[in-house]
């Protein structure tokens, strides 16, 4: 599969934190590291306790900002998966992302549903680059549980 590039816009705030991190640390290597670690022990259950409250007050005063990230933050990461996927189903081509599914290439996708806990968790793996996914879109993965004998109730 071809290397594609997640652009930064479909990170939200807390990943795009993340790469700017490491962009740092890139740009000024050893450079503060071992200060920044020290500082972050000293003062990390003052830190996390501040966060922390500070987090809850937010969500409380801004339910609805709260509900907003949330399905944009779900949004993103699903888009995101899509393109490291390669936004097409694998077997006919369709492209349209409102009917594209991820599928487990070896079949398993029910049991690490049940382990991961959510599609969310699964879009991550993704995104990390473990293989054993492909995209198919609803009609194609359909057909492919049925060749597969994974059949549901549903198909039946
Ligand atoms: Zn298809």
């Amino acid at each position: 599969m071809a290397t594609l590039t997640i652009t930064e816009d479909l990170l939200c705030h807390r990943e795009r934190q993340r790469l700017a991190t490491a962009r740092w640390r890139a740009k000024y290597p050893g450079r503060s590291q071992a200060q920044s670690r020290a500082s972050y022990l000293k003062n990390k259950d003052r830190n996390k306790a501040r966060v922390a409250a500070n987090g809850v007050k937010w969500r409380r005063e801004h339910p609805e900002r709260k509900r907003k990230h949330n399905r944009d933050c779900f949004h993103r990461v699903r888009r995101a998966a899509l393109v490291v996927l390669g936004e097409k189903c694998k077997r006919c081509g369709f492209s349209d992302v409102r009917a594209l599914q991820i599928d487990h290439v070896n079949g398993g996708g029910n049991q690490e549903y049940k382990l991961l806990g959510s599609r969310y968790n699964i879009w991550k793996r993704v995104i990390s680059g473990i293989p054993g996914y492909q995209l198919l879109c609803a009609n194609c993965n359909w057909i492919k549980k049925d060749e597969c004998g994974e059949k549901t109730r549903r198909a039946s």
